[in-house]
Formats: structure tokens, C-alpha cells, sequence
């Protein structure tokens, strides 16, 4: 190899960020800040307190609470792998990954035959080699290993005993499906946080805070990950801030008061286009009821749906309600609506939520499709769109989860919450203009001469302490130079400091945007600037 091409061989790799992550960077940061800033102001004003909590949390905390066979658990989760360090794991890693990727055809019985024993094997073996502490593992493996063994038991039985049924294919490739899923998460016993109310409720039985005075009200800002399609206002890491109301009471009132929390912070930020949809969804009562009836008309028109919508007849018949596809809005107008099935108490919930909102002066629009895409939310859900979004519209989403606190092992709790997108949410104001410009330096100050850095370092110290934005050049530059480095950078002034200043001790203070000049000692340019800065 001659030594040029070994030289471009060398040549180091350009790294980009990862797909659906990006870098924010200022100016925009500036907005950032801004949008966050009117937020902790907004909460505080309605006595939230802010909780921060880990990034990565146990598989088994999203699974359970969001629900196993939501998109986000199932196929948009971050799933951090575990450490392998002896035979017998490097063992089970080998076969693990070689069901995972192994392809499975309904038609051939043997090769499901042994799909099905050698993951019986494996779930075995595991066990064994977990209680051997050979592997590491936490409740949450053990809970998995029992899904997957739930799942051959079933891919058996469906083999055996229903092997004519008329959707027994799309039941055999969802259950296989379902399979691969729970071989990925034995392995993962942490992932990355795809949303915050389950860190939330962890945290909340974790601190005893059903102890503390109920209510408690807490909100949180900062990353969270799906693995998604990217696309605008849709990423892989973005970022939400959220609230939630856990404890007390599910009063109307409290459902109410979180809508406003909302929409107050959204006004504070002039959020143009606001939208707020709301819908109850029933509860553990009224709503399987309700789910039943949905599922037996849909089953009526199913040939006359998409596949996406005719598999969720099975897996979640109220997603259905959500579908965007054009051929089935007709279809979808005329099947039954939950707010025509809810239980005496829901019916008498929502109609006090609504209620609760008008006395507020929250401005509302009821839609009874209005569905979450997890599994905890119960009675009031409710979502806001903004403008300039496009299809991702939605800003915000939130709703009430009785009961999941309790799901996680705590006592019986009530809980409502949201969380908003604030990717989109700075998307929404960007378009419509509510972006601030551009921040410049207050002061630029140009200095030349020996004597004239010692007086610049202290001016800029001065100035700085009184809160002034300043830039000190760190090498001398000609007065021209420095003056065309001043404009660039937007600053309102440059401080000229010159042998002349510094030996008669008055200042030249030139206004960059008039090109106007004014001498001033050093008490009065500081005064000076703090009246300019008033005005
Ligand atoms: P969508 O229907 O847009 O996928 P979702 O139902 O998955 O939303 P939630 O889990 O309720 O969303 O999250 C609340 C908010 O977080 C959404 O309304 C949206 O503004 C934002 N959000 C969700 N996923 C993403 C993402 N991948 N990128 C940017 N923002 C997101
Ligand atoms: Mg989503």
C-alpha cells in the first residue's frame, strides 16, 4: 500500500448523530430554556414540585404499566442489554438470540415443534441458572421467562386445539411474535425510559409518599426514548414535560385543574391554534362491557377494514377508534360509543369534568374516538393539538390511571397526569413565529495597548457582575477589526479602551446600531447601561 492510500485509509470517520436523535444547539436552545423556565413557573404557581428520576429503569416496570402489548413495549422500546461473564450465560445468550432470529412456518409442524420444546429447554435452564447465580437477574426476568412459557402453552394449545379456527394464523404469528418479544426482554432487564408517569409511580411507592399530604403533585421535564420511525415532530430521543396528581381524590375537580395547568402554561407560551379534546373512557366496570360490544359489531364489518385495524379487533378493539385510514371513517361514524355505555359513576364523573372545565373558562371539544395508546388510562382522557405541526399534531396527551399505582405493587391510589411533546410544542411556536430572536452580547469590548488589557479585564468583570453580557477578546485586535467582530455578534455596544481612555479615565461608549459616541467615566457608563437596560 503506498503511503498516501494508507493516509486515506487513516483518515478518521465523520460521526453523525443517530438517527432520530439530534444535537440542539443556540440560538434555539434559547427558546428551550424559555419554554422550560415558563413551565416551573406555571407548575409552581399550582403547587407542583419537581422530580427527576432515572433514565433507565427495569423492563418490567414499562411492561406492566404501559402494557406488554402496547406499540411502545412491544416494538419501541430501548432494551439494554445485560453483561455476560461465564459459559453458561454465554450459553444462553447463544440460544437465545438463535430462537429469537429463528423463522417459524404455521406449516411446518416440526419445525414448531421444536421451537416450542427448546424454549420450554431454555426457560429451564434459565431458571436453574438464575438461582445458581450463574445469570443475573431481578423479578422482572422471572416474570418474562413466565410470559414466554405462557406463550408456547398457548402456541401449543392453539396448535392442538384450534388448529381450524378461522384467525388461527394470524393468532399463530402473533403469538410467535409475542415470543420473540419476551426472548428479547429476558436478556434486557432495563431499558431506557420511553415516558415518565411509570417512574413516577415507582418513585411514589418507593418514598412512602402516599404518607405525605395527598395529593402530591409532582412534574418532570427531560428525554425519553422510543425506537420510532423519525420523521418531522417524531424522534428517537425527545423530550417531554410532564405532571401528575397522585393520591386524594379522583374529584372532577383535580381532573379539571390539570386541563388548566395545561392550558395556562400553553397561553403563558402564546401557543398558537390550541385544540383540546376530551373523552371519558370509562372504567374497570363499564369499559370491558363497552370493549365487548365494539368488538362483536367491528367483527361485522370486518372485511370491510384494513389489516391494521383488523388486528386490533383482537389485541385492542378501542385503538381502532384511532385509525386515520380514509376508508374506514364511515365505517367507524357508525359503531357504538362509549359515552353511550358508561357506568352511572363514569357518566356522572365526566359530566362533572366538563362542568369543572367551564367553570375554569377552559375551552373544550368532545370526542368520543379520543383513545391513549396505553393501557393504564382510565375515565377522563383528553389530548391538545397545536398548529404548524402537520400530522403529529398532537402536543400533548394525558389522562386518569386510577389503579395503576396499585398495579406496581402500591396501595390503592387515584392518579391523573399528562405529558406534553416539547419537541413540537418549540416546533409549534417556531412556525408561528413566537420564537425569540437572537440574544447578542450587551457589550463588546475593544481593547489595544498593554495598559488597556489590565483596565479591560476589570471592566469586563465589572460589567459582568452587574449582569451585562460581555465579550473580551482574549488577543489584541485593531480598533476596525474588533468593531466588525462587535457587529457580528449582534452586540448593542463596544467599550473602547485605547491608551487615551485609560490615561483621562473617560470611556468611549460607540452604539453599534447608530454609530453613535459618548465618553463616560467608569461609575457613570455602569450607571448608564443599567438605565439603557431599564428602558
Ligand atoms: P403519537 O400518537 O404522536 O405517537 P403517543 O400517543 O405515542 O403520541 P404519548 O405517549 O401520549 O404519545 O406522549 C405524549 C406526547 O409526547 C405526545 O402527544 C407527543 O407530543 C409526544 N411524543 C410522543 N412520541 C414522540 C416522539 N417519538 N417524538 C416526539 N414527540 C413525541
Ligand atoms: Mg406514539
Amino acid at each position: 500500500m503506498s503511503e498516501g492510500a494508507a493516509k486515506k485509509e487513516e483518515k478518521p470517520r465523520k460521526f453523525q448523530a443517530i438517527r432520530g436523535t439530534r444535537d440542539l444547539l443556540p440560538p434555539e436552545t434559547a427558546l428551550w430554556n424559555r419554554v422550560e423556565q415558563t413551565g416551573r413557573e406555571v407548575f409552581a404557581t399550582f403547587g407542583f414540585g419537581e422530580i427527576r428520576f432515572p433514565i433507565f429503569e427495569w423492563t418490567e416496570l414499562f411492561a406492566r404499566s404501559i402494557g406488554a402489548d402496547t406499540d411502545v413495549v412491544s416494538k419501541e422500546m430501548y432494551l439494554l442489554a445485560r453483561q455476560h461473564d461465564n459459559e453458561a450465560s454465554f450459553d444462553l445468550a447463544r440460544r437465545r438470540e438463535s430462537l429469537m432470529f429463528r423463522a417459524v412456518s404455521s406449516s411446518d409442524k416440526s419445525g414448531i415443534d421444536s421451537f416450542i420444546q427448546e424454549i420450554g429447554k431454555f426457560c429451564s435452564d434459565y431458571e436453574a441458572a438464575l438461582s445458581k447465580e450463574l445469570v443475573y437477574g431481578d423479578v422482572g426476568t422471572k416474570v418474562v421467562l413466565g410470559y414466554l412459557k405462557d406463550s408456547i402453552a398457548y402456541l401449543s394449545s392453539d396448535i392442538l386445539q384450534q388448529a381450524r379456527a378461522a384467525d388461527w394464523q394470524e393468532r399463530f404469528d402473533r403469538t410467535v411474535a409475542l415470543c420473540r418479544q419476551y426472548l428479547d426482554m429476558v436478556d434486557a432487564t432495563s431499558a431506557l425510559r420511553p415516558e415518565g408517569t411509570a417512574s413516577v409511580c415507582r418513585a411514589y411507592i418507593e418514598h412512602n409518599m402516599q404518607q405525605l399530604p395527598q395529593p402530591v403533585k409532582l412534574y418532570y421535564m427531560g428525554p425519553m426514548f422510543r425506537r420510532e420511525r423519525p420523521q418531522k415532530g417524531r424522534y428517537r430521543q425527545f423530550y417531554q414535560i410532564g405532571a401528575e396528581v397522585l393520591g386524594g381524590s379522583d374529584a372532577p375537580a383535580i381532573d379539571a385543574e390539570v386541563i388548566e395547568l395545561v392550558m395556562t402554561f400553553f397561553e403563558k407560551l402564546e401557543l398558537q391554534g390550541v385544540q383540546l379534546s376530551v373523552n371519558s373512557i370509562g372504567c374497570r366496570e363499564c369499559r370491558p362491557k363497552y370493549v365487548e360490544l365494539l368488538r362483536a359489531e367491528l367483527l361485522k364489518v370486518k372485511d370491510k377494514i384494513g389489516p391494521d385495524s383488523q388486528r386490533r379487533i383482537d389485541t385492542n378493539p378501542l385503538r381502532v377508534l384511532d385509525s386515520k385510514v380514509k376508508e374506514e371513517q364511515a365505517i367507524i361514524e357508525k359503531l357504538p360509543r362509549i359515552g353511550d355505555h358508561l357506568c352511572k359513576e363514569c357518566t356522572d364523573h365526566y359530566a362533572a369534568v366538563k362542568r369543572e372545565l367551564d367553570l375554569r373558562g377552559v375551552k373544550y371539544r368532545e370526542n368520543w374516538r379520543l383513545v391513549r395508546g396505553l393501557d393504564y388510562y382510565m375515565r377522563t382522557t383528553f389530548e391538545i393539538t397545536a398548529q404548524g405541526l402537520g400530522s403529529q399534531d398532537a402536543v400533548c396527551g394525558g389522562g386518569r390511571y386510577d389503579g395503576l399505582v396499585e398495579l406496581l405493587g402500591g396501595p390503592p391510589t387515584k392518579g391523573i397526569g399528562f405529558a406534553i411533546g416539547e419537541d413540537r410544542l418549540i416546533l409549534s411556536l417556531q412556525e408561528s413565529g413566537k420564537a425569540p430572536v437572537a440574544q447578542g452580547r450587551d457589550v463588546y469590548i475593544a481593547w489595544m495597548g498593554e495598559i488597556a488589557r489590565a483596565t479591560a479585564v476589570r471592566a469586563a468583570k465589572a460589567l459582568r457582575n452587574a449582569g451585562f453580557s460581555v465579550e473580551l477578546p482574549p488577543v489584541e485586535q485593531k480598533f476596525g477589526k474588533a468593531l466588525g467582530q462587535a457587529d457580528k455578534l449582534g452586540a448593542k455596544y463596544a467599550l473602547i479602551l485605547g491608551d487615551n481612555e485609560v490615561t483621562s479615565g473617560e470611556w468611549t461608549l460607540k452604539t453599534l446600531a447608530d454609530g453613535s459616541q459618548a465618553k463616560f467615566t467608569e461609575p457613570d457608563l455602569l450607571e448608564h447601561l443599567r438605565k439603557q437596560k431599564k428602558l
